[in-house]
């Protein structure tokens, strides 16, 4: 008799964006005649740079050819794709070898198989708000007791509270914890991690023995040069941290799917035999996964040359244009937000004592856009709206004239 995971029933959210849906809906069906503007959407709009598409062409050509057609490739990723990535870290300093790479179809696979190479009596800590993936699979994996409704959160987790006090970047857990889960540049809150708030965390982790799992897909966004991009600016990281990062938010491959992970050898826990890290997650994934599309793979190529990393930083630039367009239209009407500077997310504060639920429903109705309650990203996020600055720049602008003339404040 053959039965379910249990755990799955355990898993609350799913139900965010079904539910924005919903509203959206039937928003439309009293009101077929207005447009709704979309600032809620982590997803790419702008089109693939030249040399990327380029790069995409070859990697195609080359299947049409006898002479350079391929079939699986290394199943860590292809020796030029990883050599490149450790040419991307050395040019800002960080010297990784390309054997530590493994080369996958996305930041967020990554970031949610990575716990099955730990035990499941391990104690897990996120960022609260969070990306739903660190907490999800945990909860599936077994590692939490149940959803608590009332509180919006799952027993047996620990939330590291990210709120305005702390500017959204939490210090360690004051208990111990064995896997600790962080994003910089965040995502849903925008906040950005110092050096100094990295080095907490990474001291932290050599003193219990834990694990970091930094997720740097906005790392390219970040365009104060006095801020962290990988885990490893951070002394002592590589003894320590595992580094998920993407071509998604990078390049636009959202669609494309091409991921990295970086699995230092240095990396040990308090069982685990020199490099053996390293060599669970690359059985985990040569036992799961069969490698990333070779196509994309190409495309990743072109994305890490220079003129591909130039048109990528265009590409950037216009969402972080975005960014600045929503974030002058927010204080033109006196609205409190955080983010927005080194990320593409705007993290407002609703007015008032307003829950994010009640906002969203206000936005819709008198200014017809559509945000991400925070509530959705862990109960911290309860009265807080999460905005994107992903779109094109007519929808951004429309948005934006949108809130000015209708949001009753
Ligand atoms: C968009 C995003 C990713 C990227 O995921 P992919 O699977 O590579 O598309 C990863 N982490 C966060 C926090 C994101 O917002």
């Amino acid at each position: 008799m053959a039965k379910i995971n249990h755990n799955y029933r355990k898993l609350s959210a799913g139900y965010l964006f079904p539910e924005i849906g919903r509203r959206i809906n039937l928003f439309q069906r009293d009101n077929p005649d207005k447009k709704v503007h979309r600032l809620g959407i982590g997803n790419t709009t702008e089109p693939l740079t030249p040399t990327v598409v380029e790069g995409l062409r070859e990697g195609t050509d080359r299947l049409a050819n006898i002479e350079t057609y391929s079939g699986y490739g290394d199943e860590q990723g292809e020796e030029a794709l990883r050599t490149e990535l450790a040419r991307f870290y050395a040019n800002r300093g960080v010297s990784l070898d390309p054997d530590e790479f493994f080369i996958s179809d996305g930041a967020k696979p990554d970031a949610g198989n990575i716990q099955s190479i730990f035990s499941t009596d391990n104690r897990v800590a996120v960022q609260d708000p969070a990306y739903p993936v660190y907490v999800d699979t945990n909860v599936v994996a077994g590692r939490t007791g149940a959803f608590d409704p009332q509180r919006g959160n799952y027993a047996g987790l620990v939330y590291m509270v990210c709120n305005r006090e702390n500017n959204f970047i939490p210090d360690p857990p004051a208990e111990h914890v064995d896997l600790v889960y962080l994003c910089s540049p965040n995502n849903p809150t925008g906040a950005v991690a110092t050096h100094r708030e990295l080095q907490k965390f990474v001291d932290y982790a050599r003193e219990h023995q834990a694990v970091l799992i930094f997720d740097a897909a906005y790392a390219e966004f970040i365009s104060d040069p006095g801020l962290p991009r990988s885990i490893y600016e951070v002394d002592g990281a590589k003894e320590c941290a595992i580094e998920i990062n993407s071509f998604s938010k990078l390049a636009g491959f959202t669609g494309v799917r091409l991921g990295w992970s970086v699995v230092p050898k240095a990396l040990v826990v308090a069982d685990s035999e020199p490099e053996e890290v390293h060599r669970l997650w690359f059985r985990r994934q040569t036992t799961f996964f069969n490698g990333a599309s070779n196509i994309a793979q190409h495309g990743g190529l072109a994305v890490l040359s220079a003129k591909g990393l130039e048109e990528c930083a265009e590409l950037i630039s216009y969402y972080m244009e975005n960014a600045r367009i929503i974030s002058e239209g927010l204080k033109s009407v006196g609205l409190t937000f955080y983010g927005g500077v080194n990320a593409p997310y705007l993290w407002l504060k609703t007015p008032g004592k307003m829950t994010s639920w009640e906002f969203f429903d206000k936005l819709l109705y008198e200014a017809q856009v559509v945000g991400t309650p925070g509530s959705g990203f862990g109960p911290s996020g309860e009265g807080y709206f999460r905005l994107s600055a992903f779109g094109h720049r007519s929808s951004i602008t429309e948005a934006v004239q949108s809130i000015q003339a209708g949001l009753k404040l």
